[in-house]
């Protein structure tokens, strides 16, 4: 199978406070498929480690309060297009991050709460019809 997912889960080192988040189910998937890494806040033109962001009103802003919607945004668009390019089987997501979470995100007021909804790239794959998972479904 191809699989995509998000690079931080594949060990890249490239979360908003330069860590990653490795994880074994991902890792064990690195076996006998072809794995595609994507880290849309870096493809958008972020830089790592990175201020972390939320989606405010709409509108990916960091806890600065700058707008940073463009760069969120533009790494979408190309997640979709690598993913249109590949066609992955499946599209594995980072939980609870602004451009990958799949079922649920922070809402926007950086107090840690959560709400049902998706990132700015899951929801763009769903949207054009991939099969996008959250990590913690696997
Ligand atoms: S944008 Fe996605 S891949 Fe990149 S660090 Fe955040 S959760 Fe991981």
């Amino acid at each position: 199978m191809k699989i995509m997912v998000s690079a931080c889960l594949a060990g890249e080192n490239c979360k908003y406070n330069g860590g990653n988040n490795r994880n074994k189910k991902v890792e064990m998937l690195f076996d006998g498929n072809e794995i595609i890494p994507i880290c849309p806040e870096v493809m958008g033109g972020l830089p790592t480690p990175r201020v972390p962001s939320e989606i405010v009103h709409g509108i990916a802003t960091n806890k600065d309060g700058i707008n940073v919607d463009r760069e969120f945004r533009t790494g979408a668009e190309t997640a979709l297009k690598i993913a249109e390019r590949e066609q992955p089987d499946l599209i594995v997501l980072q939980s609870r991050s602004p451009s990958c979470g799949v079922k649920q995100r922070y809402d926007g007021t950086f107090t840690g709460t959560l709400i049902d909804g998706s990132g700015v790239t899951a929801e763009l794959l769903i949207r054009n019809g991939f099969r996008v998972v959250d990590v913690e479904d696997l």
